[in-house]
């Protein structure tokens, strides 16, 4: 995987350590914070790579900041090296136990600091990749089945107001059987484009397997989600996909939609319910869209 220029926090205190840290590490990018505020501030608006961290600061400190990230979803795979002139074993074993991944002491050895940086660095990317992999279908880009499940459940645990939908290609079997399997590829990926385009940012899209999709989204009413459906539908509908030079298609989608109430108990009962609307919808002719409440 294409790396770009990795960014490293430093957080220290004393200016003296920030000049010579900065010196060590000139071949990165660096961003500085002086105190735990700052680097909590900083970590809010910029996508950093590493934490080098002071733990003794005034105020919020070292600890207490890799404590917040450790806790933080967006934050906490960001290794954390803790910089500092204690080295007894009793700081040594909060430093690991509360989430760091490394720690030097002061002075610096300028060589020895790099190499460690770069080590986990190069740690941190393969992390990355193996993170992306593990989340995205590899086939259509959006999110797989397992990443689709992960980010469901927590949005189904902290929201009342939870919509989920269920989306099936009508009659895929019959583009795989007559045009071939990459015809019924290339039939996923536009279609889950098609899809992708028509919803709104916080919406979760995944494919579950197969020619089947699904849709979460907080926060949204009957009517809005409906609408948004039958954008979906329509654009589905519209959109021609270009098998081969000579032969283009079009396909169509069931739905079925359905809201979280006091009887949902779980996400598996939310899908369902969406599900069997979705079922439905197939009943009814195909190329339409059922709630069920
Ligand atoms: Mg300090």
């Amino acid at each position: 995987m294409l790396q770009s220029k990795k960014t490293i926090l430093i957080v220290d205190d004393t200016e003296s350590n920030i000049d010579m840290l900065l010196a060590i590490l000139k071949e990165y990018d660096t961003v500085v914070a002086t105190s735990g505020e700052d680097a909590l501030m900083i970590l809010k608006e910029e996508v950093i790579d590493l934490v080098l961290l002071d733990i003794v600061m005034p105020g919020i400190d070292g600890f207490e900041v890799c404590r917040r990230m450790k806790k933080n979803s967006e934050w906490q795979k960001i290794p954390v090296v803790f910089i500092t002139a204690k080295s007894d074993e009793d700081t040594i074993e909060e430093a690991y136990a509360i989430g760091g991944i490394d720690y030097v002491t002061k002075p610096f050895k300028p060589r020895e600091l790099r190499a460690r940086v770069k080590t986990h660095l190069e740690f941190q990317s393969m992390v990355q990749h193996l993170d992306f992999i593990a989340s995205y279908d590899m086939l259509t880009g959006i999110l797989n089945r397992r990443k689709f499940f992960t980010l469901s459940q927590e949005l189904f645990d902290t929201h009342e107001n939870v919509c989920a939908v269920m989306i099936d290609i009508d009659r895929f079997k019959h583009i795989n059987d007559s045009f071939g399997h990459h015809s019924g590829d290339i039939t996923l990926k536009s279609i889950s484009q098609s899809i992708a385009q028509n919803l709104p940012n916080k919406a979760i899209f995944g494919r579950l397997g197969g020619e089947e999709f699904a849709i979460l989204i907080t926060n949204i009413e009957e009517a809005t989600v409906m609408k948004l459906i039958e954008k979906v539908r329509k654009a589905v509908e519209e959109s021609e996909i270009i098998l081969n030079d000579t032969t283009h298609v079009h396909c169509t989608i069931s739905s079925g939609v359905a809201m979280k109430e006091s009887m949902t108990k779980t996400l598996d009962m939310l899908l369902q319910k969406a599900d069997n609307a979705m079922y439905e919808a197939k009943e009814k002719g195909r190329n339409r869209s059922i709630f069920r409440a």
